[in-house]
């Protein structure tokens, strides 16, 4: 569905179409730099151009965390306050708790009948995180294998367009418009076929060199972590991913290709002519590890203070990221409600 709005300084019959965007995050723990570049990012820019809403899908963290309900409790509030501390606006963007809106259990189960289990077999992403569960011996329940369905129904719900993601997220989208294809097919054109965009890092990788930065494997620097983290952090990142080319003295050639601490360089530290000295003087065995990571401290920290002075304002404000979570949810339920009863009419589960 495409919404018009009117163009604001101009003809008042002139309107431009305004598309749709439902993207989200699991409340598993605060948000970190990962999220940042690898969507935050994306959503901030995209707050101004789209209707969007930013879901926080606490049934989805359900199906690997379900013994840990106060982690999630804490986190659906953390999430917010991250958010906000951003930047996200959301007045502009209703800020949405998955089990707030249960619809969105509703429209899982009927995806659910209609997509085959080989769909979610293949799925990439899915196999390589129960690869992960089944490493750590935890069990892996239906409520998990049938996430990335949940997601296709939580961005289907709204009707969206556009999906802003990392790219780990990529299989999800296309499993989404696969689903949408076959619904349509079947009982005729509800859903649009969303499109994925990921965002300026697909990947940030993690402090120890692990691909991916998660609240997971405990490897991030957080929005919220305050200076002296950061350093403590970076003071202990590693500087090789494959382990075999230690670096053991300043005066020793270094090798920035893959060196996470220069990939989060050219992320973080906007002063370029910084970053290509510390490059060239690192290859020639002229720069110190320890001066490489102060200044990437100091990027990190110059970066990470905005988020910091906002996140204490919001706080000053105990009780308002839950109240932004309930008036935004409310807010998409309205949307929610009308895809739902035009679902039900096309899948004749009227009974008359
Ligand atoms: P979990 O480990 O609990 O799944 P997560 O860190 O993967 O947590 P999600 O809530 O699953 O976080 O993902 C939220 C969004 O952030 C997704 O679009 C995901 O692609 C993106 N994202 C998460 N980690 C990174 C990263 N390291 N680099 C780029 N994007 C990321
Ligand atoms: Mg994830």
């Amino acid at each position: 569905m495409v919404f018009f709005v009117p163009v604001r300084g101009r003809q008042s019959e002139e309107y431009v179409a305004r598309q749709r965007i439902l993207t989200g995050m699991r409340p598993t723990g605060p948000l970190h730099l990962g999220h940042y570049v690898g969507a935050l990012e994306n959503w901030l820019e995209l707050q101004h151009e789209y209707d969007c809403y930013f879901l926080i899908a606490d049934y989805q963290a359900l199906g690997d965390h379900l013994d840990e309900i106060e982690r999630i409790r804490r986190s659906v509030i953390d999430v917010a306050v991250d958010w906000l501390s951003v930047g996200l606006d959301p007045e502009r963007s209703p800020f949405v708790v998955q089990g707030y809106v249960p619809e969105h259990a509703e429209l899982t189960l009927y995806f659910s009948m209609l997509t085959p289990k080989s769909w979610l077999d293949r799925n990439p992403t899915l196999k390589s995180e129960m690869q992960q569960l089944e490493d750590s011996h935890e069990t892996i329940t239906m409520g998990f294998f049938n996430y990335p369905l949940s997601q296709a129904a939580d961005i289907l719900l709204p009707k969206a367009n556009l999906v802003p993601v990392g790219e780990d997220q990529l299989p999800h989208i296309e499993l989404t418009r696969e689903i949408a294809r076959r619904f349509n097919r079947q009982y005729g054109e509800i859903f649009p076929e969303p499109q994925a965009k990921v965002g300026r890092v697909p990947r940030l990788l993690g402090l120890d060199g692990q691909a991916k930065m998660s609240k997971s494997l405990d490897n991030a620097i957080y929005l919220s972590d305050d200076a002296k983290t950061v350093q403590k952090k970076v003071r202990r990142m590693v500087t090789d991913i494959t382990g075999q080319n230690p670096r053991l003295s300043p005066t020793d050639p270094g090798i920035v290709e893959n060196n996470p601490v220069f990939l989060y360089h050219d992320v973080f530290n906007p002063d370029v002519e910084e970053v290509k000295d510390l490059k060239e003087r690192y290859e020639r065995g002229k720069v110190s590890d320890g001066e490489v990571k102060d200044k990437l401290v100091a990027a990190l920290n110059a970066f990470l203070d905005p988020i910091r002075e906002r996140r204490a304002q919001i706080l000053e404000r105990p009780g308002y990221a839950a109240e932004v979570l309930e008036e935004g949810s409310r807010r998409e339920r309205v949307i929610a409600q009308e895809t739902i009863a035009e679902v039900r009419e096309a899948m004749r589960l009227v009974y008359t």
